[in-house]
């Protein structure tokens, strides 16, 4: 009843309308055939195209270092992954990308479901051949673009129904059609289609849905998946704030035995101690010998108290979206270049940084200035690109180091001396103090 009266109060007169016709009257388009509904529970175990090989644990928190073997090459965990929407990390040739040492990039399947298309990536093999990227590919499900681009977006239990951006028509993506496209695309790590809502709703009722509809979802997405034995479907724990409900949804999804494991419905603007909660509680119940993926985060605050509390594996749009805006994320706080104190500041973006931009001309790098990044800023976007360099570089080296130090089990040391140096005398914020309390390390 909740959900009917929340729908109605929306306004869909085009979808509502078309809502009444069967499911196949909709129109194909970038997402293939409207697929029969079906209504398997099957929790066998599907074959998985992954090993996780667990290297270390930290003795005194929950940080763990692995290696996650992928069909195209391991890597490294814990680890940052960069959001290359559109097939292309925005700035970045794929050479580019993988000079910053990335092994494994995000694609947005709703973007490509829309261009180029299914029947094109079909034809040219996947976005690997694509994009030119020999290596790793994760693809969201494409319904939490929708329904966080498209303000038409309606979610019923056959699907997201959506109203196309390039002509307002109705249309529909479920489960099969998320896992149909994710097959076509090829990526090395699928993810589910979920029923994704802001954690920081009030309707209990609706979350308690979405949860229990993200479960009923994937196993139609197991049910669905083409190519298990080359291709890995990821579960998502929804759930909100409620941590009830996550321990309810961390126990169905544990029984379906995905190859790797996340934790969705994050960063919705919840307070950073909720967030903290919500992963400690969802690690504590998840298998060891499986990859935990925490969605949407990339602060490196967060992402270094996330791997304290146990997740390996991480992705955000911020450190590219950031560098467009002339932020450089640095070991010591973000700096924005655009202020003029930078006009005549003839040093690297970063000290020691080892990225192309940073490096010195002697070394093989660019030799960038910051002077040279504030002359270019908002006036030419190479100024963007050598920062997106430089922040996605500083991430994968944040991700190495913190990984040497859960390996050499000091990992309590870099948090405190990450700590110390990124927030310097601004002091660090107590959710982060608290968080990291709680498994035993103290700042
Ligand atoms: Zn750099």
């Amino acid at each position: 009843m909740q959900l009917a009266s929340r729908v109605t109060s929306l306004r869909f007169d085009i979808l509502t309308a078309a809502s009444l016709r069967p499911s196949f009257s909709f129109r194909p388009y970038a997402f293939g055939p409207v697929a029969n509904m079906s209504t398997s529970t099957s929790t066998s175990t599907k074959p998985s195209a992954l090993t996780f090989d667990l290297k270390a644990r930290c003795s005194t928190s929950k940080a763990r270092a692995s290696i996650l073997h992928l069909p195209h090459g391991p890597v490294e965990l814990p680890m940052f992954m960069p959001v290359a929407t559109q097939a292309s990390l925005k700035g970045l040739t794929p050479e580019q990308l993988e000079e910053t040492g990335c092994r494994l990039c995000l694609n947005n399947t709703y973007h490509l479901g829309l261009k180029p298309g299914q029947a094109v990536l079909d034809a040219i093999g996947g976005a690997h051949k694509l994009q030119g990227w020999d290596y790793n590919i994760l693809t969201d499900s494409g319904g939490f673009q929708m329904v966080s681009l498209l303000k038409l977006a309606k979610i019923t239990e056959e699907g997201v129904r959506f109203l196309s951006p390039h002509d307002g028509s109705p249309m529909l993506l479920t489960p099969e059609h998320s896992m149909s496209l994710q097959n076509s695309i090829g990526s090395d790590i699928m993810m589910q289609l979920d029923d994704v809502i802001q954690t920081t709703s009030p309707d209990h009722a609706r979350m308690k849905e979405a949860m229990e509809r993200s479960v009923r979802w994937l196993d139609r997405c197991i049910a669905a998946h083409k190519y298990p034995e080359r291709q890995n479907l990821f579960c998502i724990i929804q759930g909100g704030l409620d941590l009830d409900l996550r321990r309810q949804c961390c126990e169905a999804m544990v029984e379906r035995d995905t190859p790797g494991i996340a934790i969705g419905g994050l960063s919705g603007g919840e307070a950073k101690s909720e967030f903290c909660k919500v992963v400690d509680t969802c690690t504590d119940l998840l298998p060891e010998q499986k990859p935990r993926y925490v969605m949407g985060i990339g602060y490196p605050e967060d992402i270094v108290v996330a791997v304290a509390l146990g997740a390996d594996m991480f992705d955000c749009v911020w450190p590219t979206r950031t560098a467009r805006f002339g932020n450089a994320i640095t070991s010591c706080g973000v700096l924005n270049l655009k202020h003029s104190r930078y006009a005549k500041d003839f040093g690297p973006v970063e000290e020691d940084c080892t990225c192309t931009c940073c490096r010195p001309k002697e070394d093989g790098g660019l030799g960038i200035s910051r002077a040279y990044i504030y002359h270019l800023a908002a006036k030419e976007t190479v100024g963007a690109h050598l920062l997106t360099m430089h922040n996605v570089h500083h991430l994968l080296s944040l991700m190495r180091r913190a990984r040497n130090a859960i390996l050499e089990d000091r990992y309590p040391e870099f948090v405190r001396s990450f700590f110390a140096k990124y927030f310097a005398d601004k002091g660090v914020p107590d959710w982060a103090v608290d968080a990291l309390r709680g498994v035993g390390i103290e700042i």
